[in-house]
């Protein structure tokens, strides 16, 4: 039997990049799986990849969602249960890449960006924790710059991202009773459109790395899968660094 059947994931941003991989290899475990998505011109993609995973034998449902918007998160969480019939695993994934001087954020961008990475994950957790049976799985998508900052312009970035490793850590303390595991993967470069292989500087991002390549979405979907099937039973309260050792 394959180590996630019967179980259902919702993966926060599944229409893309590191998601989509992350749709995908939870379905290739035998997973029924829902995704968020925000932007128009990705419902398209959304549908493709639903589309992928059904004919795979899985089921799949894309939900255009928000995550700046807490009653969004909360009906994506009460979509998954109601059309999927239950909740396994979640997986808060969805991002964006905010770059540049810190004294150029505007307060706007400040509010978005922690919307989207800080306060969507809290809110996913409170909708999902009714559902979570015991062996429930909470896991979320950091990056490697909160361990170190490896280069400039990042600052807004790297603290929302951060505090993911406090709500890890604590939600592990808080949910172990209930059997319910939490943990971060914090991805280094990944060859996605927030992060592309050919974009400008990408060759000083490569040779930051210690094996001297790019990530690609299945590496980091690769260590989500591990964490939210059997081998990752009595792992919580962590984050796991897949950077090709760009922190080494
Ligand atoms: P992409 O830009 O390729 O994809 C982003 C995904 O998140 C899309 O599915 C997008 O949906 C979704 N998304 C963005 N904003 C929102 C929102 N407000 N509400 C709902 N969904 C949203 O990024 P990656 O795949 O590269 O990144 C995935 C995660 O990995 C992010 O959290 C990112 O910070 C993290 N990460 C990425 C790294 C990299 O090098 N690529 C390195 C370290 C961490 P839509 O298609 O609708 O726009």
């Amino acid at each position: 039997m394959s180590a996630l059947q019967g179980k259902v994931a919702l993966v926060t941003g599944g229409s893309r990049g590191i998601g989509a991989a992350i749709v995908r290899s939870l379905a290739r475990e035998g997973a029924d799986v829902a995704f968020t998505y925000v932007s128009a011109t990705s419902e398209e993609k959304a549908k493709a990849l639903v589309a992928e995973v059904e004919a795979a034998g899985r089921r799949a449902i894309a939900v255009a969602a928000d995550s700046a918007v807490p009653e969004a998160v909360t009906a994506a969480v009460g979509r998954t249960v109601a059309e999927l019939g239950r909740l396994d695993v979640l997986v808060n994934n969805a991002g964006i890449f905010p770059y540049g001087p810190v004294e150029d954020v505007s307060a706007e961008e400040l509010d978005r960006v922690l919307a989207v990475h800080v306060k969507a994950p809290f809110t996913a957790v409170q909708a999902a924790l009714p559902h979570l049976p015991e062996g429930g799985r909470i896991i979320s998508v950091g990056t490697n710059f909160t361990d170190r900052a490896t280069m400039t312009n990042i600052a807004l970035y790297t603290m929302s991202k951060a505090a993911l490793g406090g709500l890890t850590r604590a939600l592990a303390r808080e949910l172990g009773p209930r059997g319910i595991t939490v943990n971060t993967v914090n991805p280094g470069p990944t060859a996605t459109d927030m992060n592309p292989v050919d974009g400008e500087g990408a060759e000083e991002v490569r040779t930051s790395t210690a094996l001297g390549s790019f990530l690609t979405p299945e590496d980091i979907a690769a260590t989500v899968v591990h964490l939210a099937g059997p081998g990752g039973r009595l792992i919580t309260g962590t984050a796991i660094t897949v950077d090709a050792g760009v922190n080494a």
